[in-house]
């Protein structure tokens, strides 16, 4: 059992904050938030942390039991089998913790009125307070969000330097030298390629194709194994086209910069089909002028020679080749039924073939995976030589059945570390590659970010978009969400699709709905 802390604050604000951090401290621990003025949340608590803040003032104080932070301590790993908890806490007759260890610290609030700043006042103290009490420090500070690198854009296009970014991400947001460099590097690229796009009436549009052959063990995103979901590829097509259009016809006034097909596995389908898929958004945007145009063919099982040869007689410029792993146990032990040779064929054929922008998705925490099989990954892939690496730290969302059957797996491993993200890092270098893109997701094996790595000129816009949301997005298909980035990119409103596939199919109208009331009030 995960340990278990209350949170109690006399107001209500920067409560979300303040818990990201202590769970980002504490990954294992349940974190029950309770308000001064309503009954204290009763049970046995590992510690208690308390916020109270004044007009001019906030402090905090913290205390832990003896047994928690000997735990805590002596956890230097994420594993799965971390998940085992603290017993024997100390209690008193009241249900309250024996404070075993206990920290005050307070700082000044400058001016309620500027919340921002107010807001990053608060985080900065809980985060230096955390990290006295447990000597950790957090590779990104006190940034918890998933796009750390949209602060250091901000402050870029504020006509801030380099030295003076560094300064400000190490002193207001605590974030270490390493990412502070990562975050530059990665801004700069980024920005040269936004200032390429249209700055104004651009947007990009994604194309959801919700099927793969086999559901991979840590699937979330709703995909449909094909052999059970055939017969829906064709009334799906159908709907899915008819959104289409209906984005051509709205946007008309609008200049398409970017068009990635993902899902699922866009390459499920057969030839003829993606062939039709592609003809028709051919009728219906200008596909001539693209910055970028993406298709995740992913899983090598799925790509045949005629399937990229149909990608050729289109103006497709970027495709994706993702073995997620060269080590064949551990594709077999995933799911994914396809093997590390497949990977290379298809490799080797794409480049035959023409393709001159191909990028690699591969993932560290795997489960049985440690230094010494990432280590393979990598030198196979070195080997391969694609355009772009694409590095994800596997994160453990709910409902994925890894997480549903963990208790399987237990004696299985789930390990990654700084030196594995390193070595990670340097076979990008040895191939040329340098950082562009990167995000974070919640429930993440260690606190480690995702990171997009690519040669000059080979950088992936779409995800670049997607992180610094700077454009709309539009996108069409089941579980497809559109993103309406507007005034001068300081408000974002979403539109989503359903998610079941019949529900797309029969509700099809109600979903151009939501995206035409989304278009009118927030783009005209
Ligand atoms: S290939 Fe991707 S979308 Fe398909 S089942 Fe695997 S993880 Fe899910």
């Amino acid at each position: 059992m995960p340990s278990e802390f209350r949170l109690r604050l006399n107001r209500h604000i920067f409560e979300y904050d303040i818990y990201n951090l202590i769970r980002s401290f504490f990954p294992l621990a349940e974190v029950k938030i309770w308000y001064e003025g309503e009954t204290k949340p009763e049970g046995t608590f590992d510690a208690d942390f308390s916020v109270d803040y004044t007009d001019t003032r906030v402090s905090i104080s913290f205390g832990m039991t003896d047994e928690a932070l000997v735990l805590y301590k002596s956890a230097s790993s994420v594993s799965a089998s971390d998940d085992a908890g603290a017993d024997g806490k100390i209690v008193t007759g009241g249900g309250d913790v024996l404070l075993a260890s206990e920290l005050s610290m307070e700082a000044p609030i400058a001016n309620w009125d500027d919340r921002v700043s107010t807001k990053n006042d608060v985080k900065r103290l809980v985060y230096q307070h955390l990290h006295a009490l447990t000597g950790q420090e957090l590779p990104w500070g006190d940034l918890t969000g998933i796009r750390p690198t949209k602060i250091a854009m901000q402050m870029l296009e504020s006509g801030m330097t380099d030295d003076e970014m560094r300064e400000e991400l190490r002193e207001i947001y605590c974030v270490g030298e390493a990412k502070t460099e990562l975050a530059l590097t990665t801004v700069h690229r980024e920005k040269k390629l936004i200032d390429s796009l249209h700055a104004e009436k651009g947007y990009s549009l994604y194309v959801g194709i919700p099927f793969c052959p086999t559901i991979c063990l840590y699937c979330s995103f709703g995909s449909h194994r094909m052999d059970t979901y055939r017969d829906m590829v064709k009334p799906y097509f159908e709907a899915l086209y008819k959104e289409l259009r209906f984005i051509s016809e709205e946007m008309k006034d609008w200049h398409l910069d970017s068009l990635y097909i993902g899902g699922g596995t866009p390459t499920s389908v057969s030839a003829e089909q993606l062939r039709e898929l592609l003809q028709e958004l051919e009728k219906n945007f200008d596909l001539e002028n693209l910055a970028e145009f993406t298709i995740e063919a992913g899983r090598p099982d799925t790509i045949t020679e005629d399937k990229l040869r149909v990608m050729r007689e289109f103006p497709v410029t970027r495709i994706s080749i993702n073995p997620q792993t060269m080590n064949q146990k551990t594709l077999d032990l995933i799911g994914r039924h396809h093997t590390v040779e497949q990977t290379r064929e298809i490799f080797l054929l794409a480049r035959s073939l023409g393709f001159d922008n191909i990028n690699m998705d591969i993932i560290v925490g795997l489960p049985g995976e440690g230094a010494a099989e990432v280590q393979e990954t990598l030198d196979r892939i070195k080997e391969m030589d694609p355009d772009s690496l694409t590095v994800h730290s596997l994160a453990l969302k709910r409902a994925t059945r890894l997480n549903l059957f963990k208790d399987s797996y237990e004696p299985i491993s789930f390990e990654n570390s700084e030196s594995i993200m390193e070595a990670a890092a340097s076979c990008a270098a040895d191939m040329g590659m340098s950082p562009y893109y990167l995000y974070r997701q919640k429930n993440m094996a260690g606190n480690f970010e995702n990171v997009g790595y690519a040669r000059p000129g080979k950088a992936g816009v779409y995800n670049i978009l997607i992180m610094e949301e700077r454009q709309s997005i539009l996108a069409a298909g089941s579980g497809a969400s559109t993103k309406f980035v507007f005034d001068g990119g300081r408000r974002i409103e979403r539109a989503e699709n359903v998610k079941d596939l019949h529900n797309y199919v029969e509700r099809i109208d109600e979903m151009l709905e939501r995206k035409k009331y989304g278009i009118e009030n927030y783009l005209k």
